[in-house]
């Protein structure tokens, strides 16, 4: 369950045009999204869950929480659940979260691979980061940048996310586009706008605790049949997403919600 030697399939127009079949799908099969509802408490009782949102409540017979399992164990009002779900929490000791930078770029007409890992010898100043991930967009795809220009997307980890709150995004950055220089990967003159983020950024739009992203990283002493399985009571509340078996990155949640859906057909229908 790790990232495979296979190659990439490119989506034009980016990873959302991964999500909008998944919606489409859902939306013409009855299905109804809310946006911008903050969940900020769930309660179970009486064979149902109550979900509280900023913007109102909903009474339902199963719940599924998509939500690091950090995120869920706050939000039910459950002794029961906060329990349960302790041996399975990883501190932000244990995670990491990302220093990210968004490029747009005179197009690179000669790019023939898009996704590169450089090395950085001796780290990247502040957040101590040895790796640079960089994916380009494909010089053909111009629903992701129009016709003449080119994105770059940049990641880099943050250990311990909790523990590093960022002041000086500069330095970080200018250490990045130097090394990506130095390769010849993007040139000074070729930078039209960029803008980076840290972790505090991934806490305030994303809700994850502690801005911790990519999931549970794979540990030697944590075998995966070890992590959390989608049932979380054994009612009608489950959990998938990257904190939750098989764990990180998109195929893993992809799959968790399938055991998701699978676990509560099988359980209750
Ligand atoms: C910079 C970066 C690069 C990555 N690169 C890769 C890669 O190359 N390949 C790969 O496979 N994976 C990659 N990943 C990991 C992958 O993106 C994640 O593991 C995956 O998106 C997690 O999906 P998820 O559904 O579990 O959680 P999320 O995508 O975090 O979804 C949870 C959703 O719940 C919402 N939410 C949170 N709290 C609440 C609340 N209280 N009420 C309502 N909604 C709430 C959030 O806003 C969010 O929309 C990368 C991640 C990052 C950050």
């Amino acid at each position: 369950m790790c990232y495979t030697l296979f190659g990439n399939y490119y989506v034009d127009g980016g990873l959302i045009n991964l999500v909008r079949p998944v919606l489409n799908y859902s939306l013409t099969h009855g299905a109804t999204t809310k946006y911008g509802h903050e969940v900020t408490q769930v309660i179970p009782g009486n064979g149902k869950y109550k979900t509280i949102t900023t913007k109102g409540e909903f009474t339902s017979r199963f719940v599924i929480s998509g939500i690091p399992l950090n995120n869920t164990q706050m939000l039910f009002d459950s002794p029961t659940i906060k329990k349960k779900l302790q041996k399975y929490i990883l501190s932000s000791e244990q995670l990491n979260g990302a220093f990210t930078m968004s490029l747009v770029l005179k197009k690179h007409q000669q790019l023939p691979v898009l996704h590169h890992q450089l090395h950085v010898s001796g780290g990247l100043p502040v957040i101590g980061s040895k790796s640079i991930f960089i994916s380009f967009s494909h010089p053909s795809d111009t629903l992701r940048a129009p016709e003449g220009e080119q994105v770059a997307s940049i990641s880099t980890h943050i250990a311990h996310p909790q523990h590093k709150f960022i002041h000086d995004k500069q330095v970080i950055e200018k250490a990045i586009l130097d090394r990506l220089e130095q390769e010849g990967l993007v040139l000074p003159e070729k930078i039209i706008s960029f803008q980076s983020a840290t972790p505090g950024a991934w806490q305030f739009w994303t809700g994850r605790a502690y801005g911790a992203v990519g999931g549970y990283p794979q540990y030697n002493h944590i075998k995966p049949w070890q992590m959390k399985d989608a049932r979380l009571d054994h009612k009608g509340a489950y959990v998938c997403g990257d904190t939750v078996y098989p764990g990180q990155g998109i195929v893993g949640v992809c799959l968790s919600g399938i055991i998701a859906y699978r676990k509560l057909m099988q359980d209750h229908f």
